[in-house]
């Protein structure tokens, strides 16, 4: 896959309550299956995947600025930037109960003790606390871990252990979760109601 088919589409739900980030790809795949429509940031003017081909799609040998686009058979797409589901009116919980996965996602899969980036299958959750000392199994006390610091921490305290903690652990607000460690986009802004936190 190209870069811009791997870049990231705000994904509202039905009723425009932001809820995720899909790529490009994926975006393009829900708009094309009417599974999904796209909304112009700008004028929150909504296309279905005809409307958008035939507003914003060009032939593949003219040209166009290439980071904008995505290149199919016969044509160029426009890039969407948000798009919004047909159906699904399902809202991510806004006391965002604790996961593994969010957990993943606040911690923008970096071990947050050495700082190597993790895949996802290999990650483990480090109770800063152990478990068997007492510390809980939430947002507060649970970092993302690799296996080698985990190892070397075992049932003992960072500071025990000889390791720091990159960040404390905090409580993300929905969007952060919703963001999970992609930058903001400017024309996403008006879509999030919590102000976030932008990290890089
Ligand atoms: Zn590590």
């Amino acid at each position: 896959m190209t870069r811009v088919e791997l870049e990231r589409v705000l994904t509202l739900n039905r009723v425009w309550q932001p809820i995720t980030t899909v790529v490009v790809k994926q975006a393009l795949t829900l708009v094309f299956r009417g599974r999904a429509r796209v909304v112009c940031p700008e004028t929150y003017q909504l296309f279905d995947w005809a409307q958008w081909l035939s507003e914003k799609a060009v032939r593949a040998d003219a040209h166009v600025i290439e980071h904008d686009y995505i290149r199919t058979a016969h044509l160029q797409v426009r890039k969407p930037e948000v798009i919004t589901l047909a159906r699904f009116a399902g809202y991510p919980n806004t006391g965002v109960p604790y996961s593994r996965r969010g957990v993943f996602e606040r911690d923008n899969g970096q071990c947050q003790y050495c700082g190597i980036f993790v895949h996802k299958r290999a990650m483990t959750i480090d109770h800063v606390q152990p478990l068997s000392r007492g510390g809980g199994t939430s947002w507060l006390n649970c970092v993302l871990a690799c296996g080698r610091c985990n190892n070397q921490k075992a049932d003992r305290t960072p500071h025990e252990a000889g390791l720091a903690l990159r960040r404390q652990p905090f409580q993300p607000t929905r969007d952060e979760l919703i963001l999970g460690g992609v930058a903001l986009q400017e024309s996403w802004k008006a879509f999030l109601k919590e102000t976030v936190k932008v990290t890089t």
